[in-house]
């Protein structure tokens, strides 16, 4: 890396430059370095959707507003020496960030990739609402001493490893009511919990081998980026340890005593609640209701089937496969006359025809192949 370009987050007169000031400085600076020493007056959304074919490396001097590393994008490394605000993380994807303080609440909400690295503890609402998309890597959520209320709620795949060193409350590092609507994704956590976890949507485990080897593998790079390598001995205990894995869906099942059917629910509490159903009622009460269509057919499909028969890619077998199991009856088999080669053909209909892939899945011959639409 190069000297780092500094950027003062206040003017010549000594006042604070405004948020949206400040990140166009950010952005038209990455244009000359790839290394920015920011001098920050409270900023918010540093380190926002910073698009660069090369690495960028962002050493924040100075206290920083909410959503640190916002919308961060991979390659976009963010170091603050102190604490953060609020939404540290929020809707990240793939940028690293590292704060060697403190942050408040809600760090990682939403984020799909990337690494969120704390050297202290943190508020309420942690890793909440998390993403992960299997072609990517998992979000993780790296916090040293403890974590707030509510803590990976509806987290969807992200990764919290919570190391209790220095807790906020000894006798709580994970908060009240972690886990409630997780169904994806597992925690690390060390130190005393109140065991309030949600038992329908997660379970304690100990740690098994692979997932030991993982934390591992990750210490001494967490603990060296926080500069606290000298725990890497105390947080390398395994019998200390304990994993909150997500419940399986049958496992949620197993554990309610009756599920209602949507019908009954909709039935005994929603449309009880929001009369006639409609919670915007006594909001909008003129807004179009109409079914809004987001499965698109035509040109606005991301991909079309074509049935590849005539370029000999497989041998129809006439087996109606591709026909039956079209969810929006797209696919028709049509008869051919006067060719001795082809008696038919199949074909989908591009005004009923959502993309699905169906009909590749199911052939047994691999005849139709899905293209992208430009
Ligand atoms: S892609 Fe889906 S909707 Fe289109 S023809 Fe095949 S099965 Fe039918
Ligand atoms: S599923 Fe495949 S083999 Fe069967 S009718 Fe359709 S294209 Fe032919």
């Amino acid at each position: 890396m190069t000297n780092p370009l500094v950027i003062k987050g206040f003017d010549e007169e000594g006042n604070r430059i405004s948020s949206k000031d400040y990140d166009e400085l950010v952005h038209n600076a990455i244009e000359h370095s790839n290394h920015l020493q920011l001098e920050t007056f409270g900023q918010h959304n540093i380190g926002c959707r910073l698009y660069s074919d090369k690495a960028v490396l962002l050493e924040l001097i100075g206290p920083v507003g909410q959503r640190l590393g916002a919308m961060g994008m991979p390659g976009t490394t963010i170091i603050s020496n102190d604490s953060a605000s609020d939404d540290v993380g929020y809707l990240n994807i793939g940028a690293e960030i590292i704060v060697k303080g403190d942050a408040s609440n809600g760090v990682c909400n939403a984020m799909a990739e990337g690494k969120v690295m704390i050297g202290g503890s943190i508020g309420a609402r942690g890793l909440t609402m998390t993403k992960w998309n299997p072609a990517h890597n998992r979000p993780e959520l790296w916090v040293l001493g403890s974590v707030g209320d509510t803590f990976a709620e509806f987290n969807c795949g992200g990764i919290g490893i919570v190391c209790g060193v220095n807790p906020k409350k000894k006798e709580n590092v994970l908060g009240y009511r972690p886990c409630v609507g997780m169904v994806g994704g597992w925690i690390y956590f060390r130190g005393n919990t109140d065991g309030s976890f949600s038992k329908n949507d997660a379970k304690v485990l100990a740690p098994e081998d692979g997932q030991w080897q993982w934390l591992m593998d990750r210490m001494p790079d967490y603990l060296e980026k926080i500069g606290r390598l000298e725990l890497l001995e105390e947080l390398s205990i395994r019998d200390e340890w304990k994993v909150l894995v997500t419940n399986s869906v049958q496992e949620k099942l197993d554990l309610q005593d009756e599920t209602l059917s949507m019908a009954e629910y909709k039935e005994q509490f929603w449309n009880n609640v929001f009369k006639g159903g409609d919670p915007l009622s006594d909001l909008a009460p003129d807004l179009d209701r109409k079914p809004i269509p987001v499965i698109n057919t035509g040109d606005l499909r991301i991909k079309e089937p074509q049935w590849l028969n005539p370029s000999s890619k497989g041998k129809c077998i006439d087996c109606h496969l591709c026909e039956t199991i079209c969810p929006k009856a797209a696919v028709n088999r049509y008869d051919l006359d006067g060719d001795d080669t082809a008696k038919y053909q199949y074909g989908s209909d591009d005004q009923k025809c959502i993309g699905c892939g169906f009909c590749r899945d199911i052939c047994p011959n691999d005849i139709w192949q899905m293209s992208l639409l430009k």
